[in-house]
């Protein structure tokens, strides 16, 4: 594990490194960036809450969080 030490560039607070991550029904899941708009899908005509991600470059995102004022910063790796 690094020892380098990061801090905040809006408050020089010390920042912690992190990812995203959503509740999907019964787990937790990591988030992805997405270049562009959403694409909302349908299953037979019928359009939910789900977006169409088919086809797309999905990156992992990573990040740092002030422990201070909260401020993030992420990376779509
Ligand atoms: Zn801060």
């Amino acid at each position: 594990m690094s020892d380098i030490r990061y801090n905040c560039p809006k408050c020089g607070g010390a920042m912690v490194k992190g990812y995203a991550a959503d509740k999907a029904e019964h787990y937790f899941m990591k988030l992805a960036w997405v270049d562009g708009e959403p694409k909302q899908a349908s299953l037979l005509g019928i359009k939910g809450h789900n977006i169409d991600v088919s086809g797309e470059q999905r990156r992992e995102l990573r990040g740092l969080r002030c422990e201070k004022c909260g401020f993030l910063e992420l990376y779509a790796i």
